[in-house]
């Protein structure tokens, strides 16, 4: 895959690498605070200024550690991931605007290093890309995409692309209903008749990768080389993993769970990138699922 053109745009982008989140090392409050102030009492000191000297420290506050060496990691793994995320919000812009008759508001991008938090909880770089319907923003460990070409074989820019156009695929279905709608099934359907349903609803995300692809073509962003559907396939497989799931929708997932084999995400995302046509990705109502 080549850029034909690329929006670098930053907006609705959060930078969060080489930042993590540790405990103060002199938090002193409360009941420490006191003693502070006794203190400066028996020391003849005025113990307003003593404790204002606490600042607003409080037991087991956390504070944002930053890592200067770690802030610009993967740089040009963002770059790449942001013209994807801002290529993918322009084609459904577009796509929203032209045949749904609705507005397009666009979900944040956070990158982040090895763990951050988001409205579904805390993320490790181990749970893989997710989108967290919450707060609407989707959440990339940038080495993330070194595993995938070293353990998955997924070589080609497009097995990238695939993954972040993915997430923005959740949030097109969050902004549709159709991940409110699912968890309103949520405890009233038995366990196995949810995961079939979260099978369809991964397989719509796929789908709706493709439709990117197809727009993406079409409106010149990016052009794409021999060797990209076979990348995306090895993608495919890899972003399979039942944990992705799991920390797109904020909550657990039984042993039990199923995604759709990488067949059926290969065909749902082939059938996205070769029509272009969002009518045809109802995986909710098809008699092959
Ligand atoms: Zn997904």
């Amino acid at each position: 895959m080549k850029w034909i053109n690329r929006n670098d745009s930053e907006a609705n982008y959060e930078d969060r690498r080489g930042r993590g989140r540790g405990k103060k090392t002199a938090a002193i409050g409360g009941a420490g605070a006191v003693i502070v102030a006794l203190i400066a009492l028996l020391l003849g000191q005025n113990p307003f200024q003593a404790v204002e000297m606490l600042g607003s420290f409080a037991p087991g506050e956390t504070t944002e550690i930053v890592d200067p060496s770690r802030v610009n990691e993967n740089e040009e793994l963002k770059v790449f991931t942001l013209g994807v995320f801002n290529s993918a919000n322009d084609v459904w812009e577009e796509i929203f605007r032209s045949q749904l008759g609705q507005e397009y508001v666009r979900p944040g991008l956070v990158t982040f290093t090895d763990a951050t938090v988001s409205d579904c909880g805390g993320a490790t770089a181990a749970v893989g890309p997710f989108y967290c319907p919450g707060d609407q923003k989707m959440y990339i460990d940038l080495n993330f995409f070194h595993q995938l070409k070293s353990e998955f074989g997924a070589q080609g820019d497009l097995a990238m692309a695939y993954v972040t156009a993915h997430e923005v695929g959740h949030h097109v279905q969050k902004l549709l209903g159709i991940i409110d709608q699912m968890n309103q099934y949520r405890g009233r359907i038995s366990e196995v008749e949810f995961n079939r349903l979260n099978v369809k609803l991964e397989l719509q995300a796929d789908f709706l990768a493709g439709v990117w692809v197809y727009h993406a073509q079409r409106m010149n962003m990016i052009r794409l080389e021999p060797g990209d559907l076979e990348s995306v396939i090895s993608a495919t497989t890899a972003v399979g993993d039942d944990t992705i799931q799991k920390r797109s929708m904020g909550y657990s997932v039984p042993d039990s769970f199923t995604h759709g084999t990488s067949a059926q995400r290969t065909y749902w995302f082939r059938k996205g990138m070769e029509t272009g046509d969002i009518t045809q990705g109802d995986t909710f109502n098809d008699p092959s699922l």
